[in-house]
């Protein structure tokens, strides 16, 4: 983070340069290249000793003043953007991993992360183990000679657990490798993830960065030489981010903070109201303090979060009552939209997963995860507690 200065100013007030129109907004460059002089300037630019625009795939002047920003935000030396956070996530494993390497990661992450793990990294001879959240004392019986990350995202999706940074920070010191957090839950104003020890942070920004639905996009940031592999990697490949769609999350990072503030009040309210209501087993908030790892929530993360999880009482039928009766909030599997959104995973997401399956990544029959909009706190919980009523 930029000295003396907060997140909100720098989020507002880092900009690139502005050209000689004296644009108070940052202008869009839809441009795919950029010209020359004359034949030492491209051969100079493309050898590396000019710094400049070349080409949109490898850089372009509003993904380069959105990776500025989110470096700015994450205190990180480097970054690439990419179309999505998957391809952050891809790209950033692909760049780094070679044939035979072994990856130590949470269970409860991203079910197309997981999909990766499984379905195409064996094919490449990448084999991953798995700790569950509750048991991060396992994680360095985990390791091997050629392990390469530990992996993790927290708070997770979508039970909402947290993991200790430092911890596993430490163990990948100890053992000479790298930590990878997915900071997409709690976005880079909730929660630096390179200050507790990782060596570099993805996000998906199609989530509360956009916060408002529109567009797909992703970045890795932290250690500026990793950030040099993914990058020559992704530059060859293709994955880049549009100048389009990071103009409109340059922009949306203007407004992060007070839609967070706001969606995390929503969220620790509805955690509160839910906390006291008989058809619910229980809740899942990182800063009720009936979360399990709440001190840990307290020491990472500045507020809470934005979703919350909760299970109803009477298992998957009851969950789908609850949904089937909402009549406000969205039923979708996005999350960190300006509009509440409620989904119930073992009826819909998960439904294919065999019941041991689920119980492994974490999800109950009842379960309900509520990505907190920015409606009235009044509005959101009248429409649940309503829904609640029909079980
Ligand atoms: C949504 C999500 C992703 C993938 O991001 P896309 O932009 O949809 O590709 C990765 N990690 C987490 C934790 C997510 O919630």
């Amino acid at each position: 983070m930029e000295e003396n200065k907060h997140f909100e100013t720098i989020a507002v007030r880092s900009q690139i340069e502005r050209t000689a129109n004296m644009e108070h907004s940052v202008p869009l460059y839809l441009t795919s290249g950029f010209v020359f002089e004359d034949a030492e300037e491209m051969r100079a630019s493309f050898a590396e000793e000019k710094q400049r625009d070349l080409y949109s795939r490898y850089s372009n002047p509003n993904t380069n003043e959105f990776i500025s920003k989110i470096c700015k935000l994450e205190g990180a030396e480097a970054g690439f953007a990419f179309a999505s956070g998957m391809a952050a996530v891809y790209s950033t494993f692909a760049a780094l991993l070679s044939s035979g390497d072994h990856i130590v990661s949470a269970r409860s992450v991203f079910g197309a992360t997981h999909g990766l793990f499984t379905k195409y990294f064996p094919k490449w001879n990448i084999e991953t183990s798995y700790f569950s959240v509750n048991e991060v004392e396992k994680v360095a019986s985990l390791i091997q000679p050629n392990t390469k990350f530990i992996y993790c995202e927290t708070p997770t999706n979508p039970g909402v657990d947290v993991l200790d940074m430092e911890y596993l920070s430490d163990i990948a010191k100890k053992h000479n490798i790298l930590l990878i957090v997915d900071n997409c839950f709690a976005t880079p104003y909730l929660q630096n993830p390179i200050k507790f020890g990782a060596d570099l942070v993805i996000h998906s920004a199609t989530k509360l960065i956009d916060g408002q639905g529109r567009v797909l996009g992703g970045i890795t940031v932290g250690n500026a030489e990793l950030i040099r592999e993914i990058y020559l990697f992704s530059r060859l490949t293709g994955p880049s981010m549009s100048p389009f769609n990071a103009w409109v999350l340059s922009k949306s990072l203007e407004t992060l903070a007070v839609r967070a503030d706001k969606q995390c009040d929503n969220a620790l309210k509805l955690a509160e109201f839910l906390e006291r209501h008989s058809k619910v087993a229980w809740v899942k908030y990182p800063f009720l303090k009936s979360h399990p790892s709440y001190e840990i929530a307290k020491k990472q993360m500045r507020l809470g979060g934005t979703i919350v999880a909760f299970e109803v009482k009477g298992g998957v039928s009851a969950g789908k009552t609850f949904f089937d009766n909402i009549k406000m909030c969205s039923l979708s599997a996005n999350l960190g939209d300006s509009r509440t959104i409620v989904t119930h995973p073992a009826s819909t997401t998960h439904a294919k997963l065999s019941d041991k399956d689920k119980q492994v990544v974490g999800i109950t029959p009842g379960m309900v995860r509520c990505s907190l909009g920015l409606e009235h706190i009044d509005d959101i919980i009248k429409d649940i507690e309503q829904a609640l009523s029909t079980i």
